[in-house]
């Protein structure tokens, strides 16, 4: 029987940083879907996370053992937040190459962003290394199992299992797989593969990618892969290959909706965007990252208003863009594009102060989204690829009055699951088009129908049932009402 503190979560990214504000240092949550999907995880079971102090401040605030209690020591709820300082090759070769600019556009399927070179890959194994350092350190005083997530630490299986060979040891992976003919672009396939490879037992966001995965190993390791795709068979090392969708915590983003502080964002946000009575709107989130098909977005959103002007002045759409990998000149590039298209979109189509575009650009926390979600009359996902989509998620969970509609692109993986939003062609700027037209005009009945549809699916499935299913898979039991496991 292990006790509930057990559990060690490992990944690249930190749930919580720290910032420098008026000389001291600031505790503010990281953005991206892996963090919020399992920081109340890691609140309801506690235990200990492992990932790399990325924050200004993360040295001044840790304690002995690299060690800061998270989100902080006054709330109720708490859990370990371990923190690896990675050198700045391994940083700038390990994550923003090898992890970032190779593996991330590759598994996304968008090949010419690739930007391989042959030196990242010294950083990826140095990176991976670092962490195997930090995960055996902290498992040596917590006997418990190790969860692994995403495609940052995709040798760390393999370096756990040759020191601690009889602990168990799963990972998540976050983002799609790749078929065979798009894998074997990587020269280092083998070794990724192999590192994965070590895992008791891989999980994906979706079957699809699990054939993919399967097909790869079989492919390019000659791994034995058993009818059903669910075991595989390398080295006489056994894994168990499983899908579970990622979700959102869905019971807390209902409740938060329904507070006084989400109806008073609702009424502020609405004259911000001057938004009068009976203009209608429409919502984008996103990180500014090439996979979410921002610009393919714009382009239908364009086409809407050149095919339906009787639109002009009715309906706005709203997009949160949140900057992210800065660093990365593609990254860069993007953001100037999509604020240039932005500008053109506005001046082509706006009138009288009306602008068909919204654009904000900046972080924004869950409080001030979730009103934004609950005013949306639609939310539009245009991902060119996404493992899952926590946006989509998010939106369905906060539509208290059964109101909006989804329309979520047919690459991303939250489509699989939400089948009753409109499923979209990024590619098809008329298709989105037509499909915003027809959100915009459906009958009350039919919304309510699909949207309460989704929900009682997410309520089922929210994303305290997928840590359960995926520690299940992984061989741990755990006793929620007793908050143990064996
Ligand atoms: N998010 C946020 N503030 C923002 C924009 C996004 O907290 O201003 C969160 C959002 O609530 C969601 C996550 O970022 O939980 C995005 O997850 P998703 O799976 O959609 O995409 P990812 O960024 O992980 O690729």
């Amino acid at each position: 029987m292990l006790s509930r503190s057990d559990l060690t979560v490992v990944s690249n990214r930190e749930p919580y940083e720290h910032r420098w504000l008026k000389g001291r240092p600031v505790c503010r949550q990281t953005d991206g879907g892996l963090t919020s999907a399992l920081d109340p995880v890691l609140r309801r079971l506690g235990g200990t996370w492992v990932a790399w102090g990325s924050g200004e401040a993360d040295r001044d605030a840790v304690g002995p053992g690299d060690v800061v209690e998270v989100p902080s020591e006054s709330h109720s709820y708490t859990y370990r937040l371990r923190r690896v300082w990675l050198t700045r090759d391994e940083a700038k070769g390990g994550y923003l190459g090898y992890a970032s600019e190779v593996l991330w556009p590759l598994c996304h399927v968008t090949l010419d962003r690739v930007a391989y070179h042959k030196g990242f890959w010294n950083g990826y194994r140095a990176l991976n290394r670092r962490f195997a350092d930090a995960v055996l350190e902290e498992s040596r005083e917590r006997p418990g199992p190790i969860w692994i997530h995403d495609f940052h630490l995709a040798l760390l299986p393999g370096l756990l299992k040759q020191a601690v060979p009889e602990r168990r040891v799963a990972l998540f992976w976050h983002i799609p797989w790749p078929g065979p003919d798009v894998f074997r672009i990587l020269p280092e396939r083998r070794d990724l593969l192999e590192g994965l490879l070590a895992a008791d037992c891989l999980t994906f966001q979706t079957a699809g990618y699990v054939h993919e995965f399967a097909e790869c190993a079989h492919q390019f390791l000659g791994a034995e892969v058993d009818r059903s795709h669910d075991m595989i068979q390398h080295r006489g090392h056994k894994t168990r290959l499983t899908a579970q969708a990622i979700s959102v915590d869905v019971r807390s983003i209902a409740d938060l909706a329904k507070t006084a502080q989400v109806e008073t964002y609702m009424a502020v946000a609405r004259r911000g965007l001057g938004l009068r009575q009976g203009i209608r709107m429409g919502l984008g989130v996103d990180r500014l990252d090439y996979t979410k098909g921002l610009l393919k977005r714009l382009w239908a959103l364009d086409t809407f208003f050149t095919r339906y002007p009787q639109y002009r002045g009715k309906f706005t759409f709203v997009q949160v863009a949140v900057p992210t990998r800065s660093e990365v000149e593609a990254y860069r590039r993007y953001r100037e594009v999509i604020r240039q298209t932005v500008s053109e979109i506005n001046a082509r189509h706006g009138s009288g102060g009306w602008h068909p575009l919204e654009y904000l650009e900046g972080r924004i926390g869950l409080s001030k989204l979730v009103a934004y979600y609950r005013m949306a009359d639609l939310a539009l996902v245009s991902s060119v690829y996404d493992g899952m989509n926590l946006v989509a998620k998010e939106y369905v969970s906060s539509q208290l009055d059964d109101q909006g509609v989804l329309l979520v692109s047919q690459m991303a993986g939250a489509a699989d699951e939400l089948t009753d939003a409109l499923i979209i062609n990024p590619y098809d700027p008329e298709g989105m088009a037509d499909a915003l037209k027809q959100a915009l005009e459906m009958p009350e009945e039919e919304r309510r129908r699909r949207m309460s549809a989704m929900r009682r699916h997410l309520q089922m499935h929210d994303v305290h049932a997928w840590v359960d299913r995926c520690l299940r898979d992984a061989g741990v039991w755990w006793d929620q009402r007793q908050g143990s496991s064996e």
